[in-house]
């Protein structure tokens, strides 16, 4: 190398530390160099195993794990990351969130410009990324007229938007006064558009084409009506058999998966009949209809912290009031209570593969997603499959071999936590660590 070469190198390299230095997070800085990083955990799960692995380290090399073992080389120039003290595991994975909502007020929520949704989603998905959750799916902006979440999903990918990988399912297509028409919650405030509305199977072809075209990994629909939903109760099955068909053979013959918003039996059995990958909640199914999921390979995404906890504390008057839910929400808990929770134990009492989803957007910003993983292991599902169910059954879900698993070659989702999960699960809500693609993006240092 020439002297002018080396003059060049060394003032493209001051310039560089000079930008990185002085103007941190500076979004026209050219992204950090790939580095190679060794990290010393104390305590390592894979995201498969029955239990933790012990101590071991793991070398991360453009964005991948290189090597994995008690020990592994240190190239020159690696960073060295200790987690001596930290538990080690794949990127947790949340298979059911909203970033562009908002519990607080649901109705002026449904009204909000598209730029105001995309800002609550930025926040939403830092926070998000700090918890430790390198990948989402997002199932339904209630941008009506647009499509938000793709939009944010492109940004995250492009870099321009910190966050986890987001995989989307732009809108829930649904009946015309079923769980996702949004008139009897805004029709006193502000008329809304309504692109997600689909009667019929011309009209859901329509929709669901439309949808694909537009950039929605997955088409969400509501093969029941819901608890937070005025006009309908989550027994209800307002799609027909050849309505749910039509919908989940044209998204099939787009290669798109479907995945049903459904609370009650007939209308888990009818999109399980139908085809779909995944059922979102599940939480009055019968222990039968769990195990025709389970015979079927459809993976079910209980949201347990959305609904059974509505459901064990349904006459607790101080957490109602607390929660400011309004009175119909109430109501229909009460009704449905005992077989909420009776459905949340049989998860234990059957083999279904279970994916960890929070419902994410429709609690407090505050409140941690990852408590979940309790609450599935509260409600009776073991500690393992548990978190297998927030890392390597989700990313099977999503259909993401790259994802949920610690392994040589994998993509380097790796997060640490200040304990052994397998001791204290809720130890999963306190992450300190986490890289997303071989790139630190929070460090408890
Ligand atoms: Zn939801």
């Amino acid at each position: 190398m020439n002297r002018i070469a080396i003059l060049v190198q060394l003032i493209t390299l001051a310039a560089g530390v000079a930008i990185s230095g002085e103007c941190r997070g500076d979004p026209v800085a050219a992204p950090p160099p790939v580095s190679v990083v060794v990290l010393v955990a104390g305590n390592v799960w894979d995201g498969l195993a029955d239990a933790a692995l012990g101590p071991m380290e793991i070398l991360v090399r453009d964005g991948r794990i290189a090597a994995m073992g008690r020990t592994v080389e240190r190239p020159a120039g690696c960073r060295v990351v200790d987690l001596s003290k930290h538990t080690v595991t794949p990127g947790f994975i949340d298979c059911h969130v909203h970033v562009t909502m908002r519990p607080e007020d649901e109705g002026a929520i449904w009204a909000l410009a598209p730029a105001d949704k995309a800002v609550l989603g930025v926040q939403a998905l830092r926070v998000l990324l700090d918890r430790g959750f390198t990948t989402v799916r997002d199932l339904c902006d209630m941008d009506f007229g647009g499509y938000t979440t793709v939009s944010l999903q492109r940004a995250v990918e492009k870099g321009l938007v910190a966050g986890p990988r987001m995989i989307v399912a732009a809108h829930l297509v649904s009946t015309s006064g079923g769980h996702g028409d949004a008139r009897p919650l805004v029709a006193a405030q502000t008329p809304v558009a309504q692109n997600n509305l689909a009667d019929g199977v011309d009209e859901i072809r329509r929709v669901v084409r439309t949808e694909v075209s537009r950039g929605s990994q997955w088409i969400k629909f509501g093969a029941t009506g819901g608890f937070a939903s005025p006009a309908d109760d989550p027994a209800q099955v307002p799609y027909s058999q050849a309505e749910i068909d039509a919908l989940v053979s044209t998204a099939r013959d787009l290669g798109i998966p479907c995945t049903p918003h459904a609370y009650g039996d007939e209308g888990i059995r009818r999109s399980v009949m139908a085809g779909v990958r995944s059922v979102e909640h599940g939480s009055l199914a019968s222990l039968d209809t769990l195990k025709l999921l389970e015979a079927r390979g459809v993976f079910l995404v209980p949201t347990q912290i959305a609904v059974v906890r509505f459901a064990r504390l349904i006459d607790d008057d101080a957490f109602w009031t607390a929660v400011n839910e309004p009175a119909h929400v109430r109501a229909k808990y009460r009704k449905h209570a005992t077989a909420i929770l009776e459905s949340a134990r049989n998860l234990s009492n059957c083999g279904v593969k279970v994916a960890l989803g929070s419902d994410f957007g429709t609690f407090p910003l505050a409140q941690n997603n990852a408590t979940e993983f309790a609450e599935l292991v509260n409600n009776g599902l073991s500690i393992p499959r548990a978190l297998r169910a927030g890392t390597s059954v989700a990313a099977e879900l999503l259909m993401q071999d790259d994802i949920g698993i610690l392994a040589v070659g994998k993509a380097a989702d790796i997060i640490a936590m200040p304990g052994d999960p397998f001791d204290d699960i809720t130890v999963t809500e306190r992450v300190e660590f986490v890289m997303k693609g071989g790139v630190i993006t929070k460090d408890f240092r």
